[in-house]
């Protein structure tokens, strides 16, 4: 398994898992001189598939350089991911998030507001759907019939009402959830209660950091959703960052 070995125009290993194929790509790859052409293809997807790798350690190393961690628990990227944006690594998030879910004929992106919204629309773009986020208030904007859930704010530190208009989203809907953080799982599930509500079906959330060490995701997976998290801390004692491998 530590060999991409090619043959007759077939690779006998091939990693569809892009992330595990970067654990190998220090590793030793043979391929007879006279089978080059033969898998130039799968040669050229290959290398196409580790830049994709090497794009999302990226977001590992920006969240390493400009991350703050704040009593333990907090991570403070404002620098680049929920207030000022960077708009270049939202597009390489948008394409890994296509990546990932593009045989799921997902039909619309719900997010929450706000740091949800500039993701989820940069990945829609890839997806060309439209994204309906849940608003945090029911201003007099928000007239006619709505889906309503409540959920925890881990940063609030209280409950908030969210809500999203019910014409907005329907049964004939398959969703896929963005958000930028993924901690003790409150906002993802208060965003799954009112799909299920709606009927609509959930093909999965798209998330950008997972704190791992809070368990909200491996909860949600437990119940049988796919959580697909770009990053995994897996802890920030002291401030020292440390990633789940994937
Ligand atoms: P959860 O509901 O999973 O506990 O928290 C998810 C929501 O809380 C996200 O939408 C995000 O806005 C916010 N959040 C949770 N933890 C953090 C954090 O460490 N840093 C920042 N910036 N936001 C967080």
């Amino acid at each position: 398994r530590e060999i991409l070995w090619m043959t007759q125009g077939f690779p006998i290993f091939y990693f569809k898992n892009t992330k595990y194929m970067l654990l190998f790509s220090t590793r030793i790859y043979i391929i007879h001189p006279c089978q080059i052409w033969e898998n130039f293809s799968y040669l050229v997807l290959f290398f196409l598939q580790l830049q994709e790798v090497i794009n999302m350690k990226s977001l590992e190393e920006r969240i390493i350089k400009d991350g703050e961690v704040r009593d333990g628990k907090v991570l403070k990227v404002d620098s680049f991911l929920n207030h000022r944006m960077d708009i270049g690594l939202f597009n390489e998030i948008g394409k890994e998030f296509y990546r990932l879910f593009k045989d799921e004929n997902i039909t619309k992106i719900v997010t929450i507001e706000a740091s949800g919204i500039g993701i989820a629309c940069i990945a829609a773009q890839y997806f060309n759907v439209p994204v309906v986020f849940a608003k945090k208030s029911k201003t007099s904007n928000l007239t006619g019939d709505v889906y309503q859930g409540r959920i925890y704010s881990f940063t609030h530190q209280c409950f908030t009402d969210i809500y999203i208009k019910k014409s907005y989203i329907s049964q004939k809907d398959k969703i896929l959830i963005i958000d930028d953080f993924l901690a003790m799982g409150g906002a993802l599930d208060g965003l799954i209660q009112i799909i299920d509500e709606a009927g609509a079906e959930l093909a999965g959330a798209g998330i950008v950091i997972e704190k791992g060490f809070q368990g909200g995701g491996d909860l949600i997976r437990s119940k049988g959703v796919r959580v697909e998290s770009l990053a995994i801390i897996e802890s920030m004692d002291d401030g020292n960052i440390v990633f789940r491998p994937q």
